[in-house]
């Protein structure tokens, strides 16, 4: 969806909404106020677009994730039993506030990670969607089954886990920190999120918006830094019931062993290299647009990007041909700038990661399309155009390993199960899509992937009443429609005796 808004008021925006965390450092949120880290420490945080300054973010430890962990158990008895009802009102004034404010969000969100206006002004509404969606259920969370015998009733009830935290990464920050905190909420747990450092400014817009909108101090806190630090203190806190994580894989798995002695009840959506899967019976030109869509479209970092391209063998030349050509279209730009699809990348670090598999392809024999330092970027910008590798293997390091760029790798396939095996023969399994006008087929590879998610003849188009999540390396759990709530909460099962059912007697006859 394209922006409304023209470059200059975008721009306007961005400086008035900058200037408020150019002027001090950006505090935590504990139990409703902003506060600065307990040791005095901050880091600084600066912008992908030129390398500009952008402020100073408070650093927490150890101390400030205690005193988050406090907050969000002091307020736990409280907004666990404050009625369901209660809640889906108060939600829903968030999602309205978060409307009102989806402009700011959105620039400030451009600014702060790169991406572009053109797919973060959806993503800010999306992330007031996310809080309307879970606020409906609110209500019913608790709601269990009944499940009788003919000597008991046993029913079963739902009960918020606790207080809860959340770790954030930076690619899309303030849509996905919506995704994990309002069904936590929506659940009547309190929450810790702990933001990714490099993307740290919605997710301050999000937690001040929902006090303004009227959720309890101490309900929903946050406490910025380092995840060696305080994401770490965060997992291994005894009063933190349940870890939702949104990262790369290693860290769900350092997550994990760091959450076993408090035994942790966690929840992963981490790491994809997600095959799309061509047959030469296909749409070509859906097919086309979809794939493009799907690598290059949010910088191409973006969990479910169609990374691997999968194309039958007669469409290979072909096809790979339309996708370079299609490729070489697409506007990089300001992030600001409403035509702009492609913006920098969010750090130095991921930058030169990204730019590194240029070698790397050219080393393992595959041709490279473009993927250079894009000519017009201000001097300190981490800006690249589009990649295509084509002649590529699933053997390679491109078409094994997570580059989460705008980075596309194109493999030949000889048949269904050619195809099956290559989109299979990966770590990850997080999402599959596939092309074809054969009904049978589809449902036949659709059934053969090993992925969370399959879309056949689509693009990711999400509803949010479906599961979310991913299989192998990619994750452990499910997100979306109830699936969310059976994670943030605890089932419980009553069992109650109707009349005199026969009692074993162990000792005697007296
Ligand atoms: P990351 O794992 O480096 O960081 C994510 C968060 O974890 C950050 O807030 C970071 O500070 C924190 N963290 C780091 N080390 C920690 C530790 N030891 N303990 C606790 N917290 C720690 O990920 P990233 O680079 O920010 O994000 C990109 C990754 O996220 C990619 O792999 C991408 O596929 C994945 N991702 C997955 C989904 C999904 O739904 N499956 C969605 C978006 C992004």
């Amino acid at each position: 969806m394209a922006s409304t808004h023209t470059f200059d008021e975008n721009t306007a925006v961005a400086s008035t909404q900058l200037a408020r965390f150019a002027d001090a450092p950006l505090p935590h949120l504990i139990d409703g106020k902003p506060v600065p880290s307990a040791s005095g420490e901050t880091f600084a945080n600066t912008s992908p677009i030129d390398g500009a300054y952008l402020g100073d973010v408070c650093a927490g430890d150890a101390a400030d994730i205690d005193a988050a962990a406090t907050a969000a158990h002091d307020a736990f008895a409280a907004w666990s039993t404050t009625p369901g009802t209660e809640r889906k009102r108060i939600l829903h004034n968030v999602a309205d506030l978060l409307e009102e404010r989806a402009h700011e969000i959105a620039v400030t969100e451009c600014v702060d990670t790169g991406q572009t206006m053109r797919f973060m002004s959806a993503a800010a509404v999306r992330g007031a969607a996310n809080f309307r969606f879970f606020a409906d259920q609110a209500p019913s969370a608790a709601d269990g089954q009944s499940l009788p015998t003919p000597d008991h009733i046993n029913y079963t009830t739902r009960h918020a886990i606790g207080p809860v935290g959340v770790i954030t990464p930076w690619n899309t920050p303030f849509m996905l920190s919506t995704w994990k905190i309002a069904p936590a909420l929506a659940s009547g747990c309190t929450v810790v999120h702990k933001p990714a450092e490099w993307s740290p400014f919605t997710a301050h817009m999000l937690a001040e918006t929902a006090l303004e909108a009227g959720l309890p101090p101490g309900v929903l806190n946050v406490v910025h830094g380092m995840g060696e630090t305080a994401g770490k203190s965060l997992t291994e806190h005894p009063d933190i019931k349940a870890i939702a994580f949104v990262g790369e894989s290693s860290t769900g798995s350092m997550i994990q062993k760091q959450g076993a002695d408090t035994l942790k009840r966690v929840h992963f959506e981490l790491g994809g290299k997600n095959p799309v899967i061509v047959f030469d019976d296909a749409d070509i030109e859906r097919a086309l647009d979809a794939v493009i869509f799907m690598i290059y479209s949010l910088n191409g970092e973006r969990c479910t990007s169609s990374s691997r391209v999968l194309i039958h063998e007669s469409i290979y030349e072909t096809f790979t041909q339309r996708l370079a050509e299609k490729m070489k279209g697409i506007p990089v730009g300001h992030p600001l700038d409403p035509s702009s699809v492609i913006g920098p990348l969010i750090h130095q670090r991921h930058y030169d990661k990204v730019c590194s598999y240029r070698e790397i392809a050219e080393a393992d024999g595959a041709t490279v399309i473009d993927g250079t330092p894009y000519a017009d970027a201000p001097e300190d910008g981490q800006w690249v155009t589009p990649m295509l590798f084509t002649n590529a293997r699933n053997d390679m390091r491109i078409a094994q390993e997570e580059i989460f760029g705008p980075v596309l790798t194109a493999i030949p396939f000889a048949d269904e199960a050619d195809a099956v095996s290559i989109a299979n023969d990966i770590p990850y399994g997080l999402a599959g899509y596939l092309w074809t006008s054969d009904v049978t087929r589809a449902h036949r590879v659709a059934g053969r992937l090993e992925a969370g998610m399959i879309w056949v003849n689509s693009q990711n188009v999400r509803h949010l009443p479906t599961p979310f999540g991913g299989t192998k390396a990619s994750g452990i759990g499910r997100d979306g429609g109830d699936w969310s709530f059976d994670f943030y909460m605890e089932t419980k099962n009553i069992s109650v005796a109707l009349g005199d059912h026969n009692i074993p007697k162990l000792g005697g006859n007296s």
